[in-house]
């Protein structure tokens, strides 16, 4: 019987050890024994499924896998040390020389740092949609386009792309659709029922949810999935087993956590909306939101990013910085504390003026992510920092 995605999160566990513990134990060690020769044997050919070596696989990250997996409805999947790490062994496994990508224009500061710096080093060159205008990704389809990729929702825009649309338009050409699915959480957004073929988790954000570890999921087809374990577990980009276990104890409380950020970042960016201050807020789940129908039918909630404009341009926006009490500025994003973050001068930093406007990054844009403290002091924080003179 298939169990509600609350149910997966807590009761996929791995088989318990002699101990019979209730909660999962750490498995810190580097590599297993085995029997006999012919056992050793065996497993280096892989006649039977084991834990050989931590560097290919380790009993806390299966486990942290497979949870990912069963909500995300995949057929496997495999970790890794990093969401980037997870990002580049995708492409380099599944790519060869000549390929060709297109993704939508709005993605990770460091993903586009790869399209555009290190993939054409292996002559691997990436052709871009605008978010706003997804009906153009078509055209930019050549004999030699292999994956289709996108983020949704963006980071740091916030906007919202239709998985349904790059799942036909995938269909259609035979390309592998390959979404970073960071912002929604396997909680909030399934792509593979869209027609995904792969699905990528930056493990560091909401998955731990509490800014302590880096990690990386990455799930999909089985066959597709060989190939990224087979690049993975020679190039060494495993996740520790101490970052899976953490990182598996916080998808217990991952659906929970996820409905009190998305309860509170709702009545923020309602909040926003209407303070005098502030030129516009993008929040998935805001009728206002571009794509407001749209993201209703593709996630269950808006998820924990807002994306707003201080009135005053760069100076306004510093003047805000400066002010916050409470919450923190940081790059990172999916914490149990609020954090405010300047895309333009932080995680965006490297792109240039035009490319930085082109995906919505204005000078005084402010990304939140909204954390887990009671929704009036995160309220209050922003008010006092947005009126103060
Ligand atoms: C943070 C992030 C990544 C990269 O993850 P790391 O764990 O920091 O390597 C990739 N995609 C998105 C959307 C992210 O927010």
């Amino acid at each position: 019987m298939s169990h509600k995605l609350e149910t997966k999160a807590i009761r996929t566990q791995m088989e318990r050890s002699q101990y019979l513990e209730h909660s999962t134990p750490l498995h810190l060690t580097s590599s297993f024994v085995f029997e006999d020769a012919d056992e050793m044997r065996a497993a280096f050919a892989e006649e039977k499924e084991r834990n050989i070596y931590s560097r290919f696989t380790n009993p806390n990250t299966s486990e942290l896998v497979e949870k990912v997996a069963d909500m995300e409805g995949a057929e496997d999947g495999l970790a890794f040390a990093t969401g980037m790490a997870a990002v580049f062994g995708t492409f380099a496994a599944l790519l060869d020389s000549g390929d060709h990508i297109v993704s939508a224009r709005s993605v990770f500061g460091s993903t586009h740092t790869l399209f555009t710096k290190f993939l054409p080093k292996w002559n691997i060159e990436t052709s871009y949609f605008k978010v706003d205008e997804p009906e153009k990704a078509e055209e930019l389809i050549q004999p030699n386009t292999k994956i289709l990729y996108a983020e949704t929702p963006t980071n740091p825009g916030v906007d919202v792309l239709d998985l349904n649309y790059l799942g036909d338009l995938a269909k259609k050409h035979n390309l592998i659709l390959v979404i970073d699915n960071c912002f929604a959480t396997p909680y909030l957004q399934q792509p593979i029922k869209f027609g995904a073929d792969i699905v990528i988790h930056s493990a560091t954000k909401l998955i731990d949810g509490q800014g302590r570890v880096l990690g990386g999921v990455t799930v999909g087809k089985k066959d597709l999935i060989r190939e990224i374990y087979l690049f993975a577990r020679n190039t060494g980009s495993s996740l520790s087993p101490f970052n899976a276990w953490i990182l598996s104890k916080s998808m217990e409380t991952l659906p929970v956590r996820v409905d009190r950020h998305c309860q509170t970042a709702l009545t923020v960016a309602q909040f926003l909306e209407d303070h005098p201050n502030v030129n516009w807020v993008k929040y998935p789940f805001l009728k206002s939101h571009p794509q407001y129908e749209l993201a209703k039918k593709q996630m269950s909630q808006g998820g924990s990013i807002i994306a707003f404009e201080v009135k005053g341009g760069l100076n306004a926006g510093r003047h805000f910085f400066d002010n916050i009490k409470l919450l923190s500025l940081s790059s990172n994003l999916g914490d149990s504390r609020t954090i405010v973050t300047h895309p333009a001068s932080t995680t965006h930093s490297k792109l240039s003026t035009d490319d930085r406007l082109e995906v919505g990054i204005t000078d005084g844009m402010v990304r939140l992510s909204i954390g887990l403290e009671h929704h009036e002091d995160i309220i209050n924080d922003l008010k006092q920092a947005l009126e103060a003179k």
